[in-house]
C-alpha cells in the first residue's frame, strides 16, 4: 500500500492530524471537566451556606418549603443535606451521607469538597462547618450538602459531542483537500509517466523539462543523460551495420555478373556445379546485404512519420505486381484490391509488399494462387498477402519477426524480411498479424495500418 507516493503523502498527513484531532478532543474533555466542576461547585457552594445558615437560624430544624423552591429552581440535580452538631451529634437531614476520610474536625471555617457514592448514586458534597456560640448547641455545626452529578455530565457531554461533531466536519474535510491537493501536486509525474509510454521505442529525443517541478528535474535530467548515451550508441552501431552493407554492396554486385560469366564458361560438370555454389552464395549475400540496408531505412523513418504522404494501398500493390510478374511470369497472383489511401512512406511500403510476396512465393504453394487484398475497415487500412503453403506454426509466429529467424533452410533468405516489414508497419503505428491462409490452409500476413492524419 505504502509503495504509492500518493498514499505515503496522504498517510504522513491525515496519521498525525487523526493524532491532533484526539489530543484536541481529550484536551476539550479534560479542560470541560474542570470548568465544570469550578461553575457547579461555585453553586454548590451558594446552596450549602444557605442550607446551613437556615440550619443554624432554625437550629437544625426542617427546611422551610419556600428554600426547597429555591433549591429546586437552581438545580435539576437531587439535594442531600445533613447537618452534624459540636461533638458530632447529628442534628437533623440524612444520617448516612458519607463523610470525608479525613473526618469533620479538620473541616472548621473551611469549605471542603469530596466525590462520594450516596443511595447507589455518585455525588459530590460540600461540608460547611459554623460555630456556633451562646445558643443551646455550643460548638463547630457542620453541613454537609450531597449534590447528585447529572447537571455537570448533562454539561460535559454537549459540549463533548459539539467538539466531536466539530472534529470530525475537519477532519473530513482536512482529508479530501488533502487527496485533490497530493493528487494535483502529483500531476507533473504523471504527466511525464504519460509522456515517456506515449514515446515511439525508437525515440531518443531528451524530454522536454519545461514545466516540470524541481522535484523531479533531477530525474528527468538523468533520465535525458541516458537516453543521450544511447542515442549515441545506437547511432554508432547503426552507422557501423550502414556502412558495412554499403562497402559490401558495390563488390557483391559486382560479383554476380562474374559468377553468370564464369557459369556460361565452366567446361566440366563439377566446375558447373562449383560455380553455382558461388553464385547462390553471391546471391544471398547480395539480398542480405539489400535488406540490412533496407532495415537502417525502416528505422530511420520510425521517427519520421509526421513526413508521410497520401498513399493508396492499391496502387502500390499494382505496381509492384507487375515488377515481380516480370521476374516471376509463372507466379499465380490474384488480386482484391478496393481503393485504401493511406499515410505512409512509399519506399516502406513498396518494401512491405516486395518481402510478402517473396516470402508467399519462397515459402507458399507454388501451385497455388497467392492472394494480394487492399481494403479499409473501420479506421483502418488493411494490406493482406495470403499464400497456401506449408504455413507458419503458431507458436512460431512471433518468432519468424525477429531478426535472421529462420524456419526453414532450403531456400536463400537472411532472416530479415519479416523484420523490416514489422519495423515499417510499427513505424506507421500499425499492427502485423500472422495467422493462416483461406480454410486454414498456409499464411496469411496481415498489416493494418492506422489512417494518419497529415501533420
Ligand atoms: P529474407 O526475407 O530476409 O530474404 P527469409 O524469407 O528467410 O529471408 P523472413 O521473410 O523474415 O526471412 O521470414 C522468416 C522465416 O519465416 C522464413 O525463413 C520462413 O521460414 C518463415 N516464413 C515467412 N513467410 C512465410 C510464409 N508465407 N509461409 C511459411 N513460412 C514463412
Ligand atoms: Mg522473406
Amino acid at each position: 500500500m505504502f509503495r504509492s507516493i500518493h498514499t505515503r503523502l496522504l498517510a504522513w498527513l491525515v496519521i498525525p492530524l487523526l493524532f491532533m484531532s484526539a489530543a484536541h478532543l481529550i484536551s476539550t474533555y479534560i479542560n470541560t471537566h474542570k470548568t465544570s466542576e469550578r461553575i457547579f461547585d461555585k453553586l454548590l457552594v451558594t446552596l450549602a451556606l444557605t442550607i446551613s445558615e437556615h440550619a443554624l437560624a432554625s437550629e437544625g430544624d426542617l427546611l422551610t418549603e419556600d428554600l426547597l423552591e429555591l433549591i429546586r429552581v437552581t438545580t435539576n440535580d437531587n439535594l442531600y443535606y445533613k447537618v452534624i452538631g459540636p461533638n458530632g451529634s447529628f442534628v437533623t437531614g440524612y444520617n448516612t451521607i458519607p463523610e470525608p476520610q479525613s473526618g469533620i474536625q479538620e473541616l472548621e471555617e473551611h469549605l471542603y469538597f469530596y466525590d462520594a457514592v450516596f443511595l447507589d448514586q455518585k455525588v459530590r458534597v460540600i461540608a460547611v462547618s459554623s460555630l456556633i456560640e451562646g445558643r443551646d448547641l455550643d460548638g463547630w455545626m457542620t453541613t454537609f450538602v450531597a449534590q447528585t452529578i447529572n447537571d455537570r455530565n448533562a454539561y460535559i457531554d454537549s459540549i463533548l459531542a459539539d467538539t466531536i461533531f466539530r472534529v470530525i466536519i475537519l477532519v473530513v474535510v482536512a482529508s479530501v483537500l488533502l487527496y485533490v491537493g497530493v493528487s494535483f501536486g502529483l500531476q507533473p509525474l504523471k504527466q511525464l509517466q504519460a509522456s515517456v509510454q506515449q514515446r515511439h521505442p525508437k525515440d531518443l529525443s531528451p524530454l522536454d523539462q519545461g514545466n516540470l517541478p524541481r522535484e523531479i528535474t533531477g530525474l528527468v535530467f538523468a533520465l535525458n543523460h541516458l537516453l543521450q548515451r544511447l542515442s549515441a550508441n545506437t547511432s554508432l552501431t547503426k552507422r557501423f551495420v550502414e556502412n558495412a552493407a554499403h562497402q559490401l554492396r558495390t563488390p557483391v554486385a559486382a560479383l554476380l555478373p562474374q559468377t553468370d560469366m564464369a557459369l556460361r564458361r565452366a567446361e566440366s560438370e563439377r566446375e558447373r556445379v562449383a560455380v553455382g555454389k558461388i553464385k547462390r552464395n553471391a546471391e544471398n549475400i547480395a539480398r542480405l546485404t539489400h535488406q540490412l540496408l533496407n532495415l537502417t531505412t525502416a528505422e530511420a523513418i520510425a521517427l519520421g512519420y509526421q513526413h508521410f504522404k497520401t498513399i493508396d494501398l492499391a496502387e502500390a500493390v499494382k505496381k509492384h505486381t507487375s515488377i515481380f510478374l516480370e521476374l516471376y511470369p509463372n507466379a499465380d497472383l490474384k488480386l482484391e484490391l478496393q481503393p485504401t489511401p493511406m499515410q505512409g512512406d512509399e519506399l516502406c511500403i513498396n518494401e512491405v509488399i516486395d518481402n510478402l510476396l517473396d516470402n508467399a512465393r519462397k515459402y507458399g504453394d507454388s501451385s497455388q494462387a497467392i492472394t494480394v487484398r487492399t481494403f479499409q475497415q473501420d479506421t483502418q487500412c488493411i494490406l493482406e498477402v495470403s499464400d497456401q503453403g506449408c504455413g507458419v506454426p503458431e507458436a512460431c509466429r512471433e518468432k519468424v519477426t525477429e531478426r535472421f529467424y529462420r524456419l526453414s533452410h532450403d531456400s536463400t533468405g537472411s532472416g530479415l524480411g519479416l523484420a523490416i516489414v514489422k519495423e515499417i508497419v510499427q513505424a506507421h503505428r500499425g499492427q502485423l498479424e500472422i495467422g493462416s491462409g483461406p480454410d486454414g490452409l498456409g499464411t496469411c500476413v496481415r498489416c493494418r495500418f492506422p489512417i494518419l492524419s497529415e501533420s
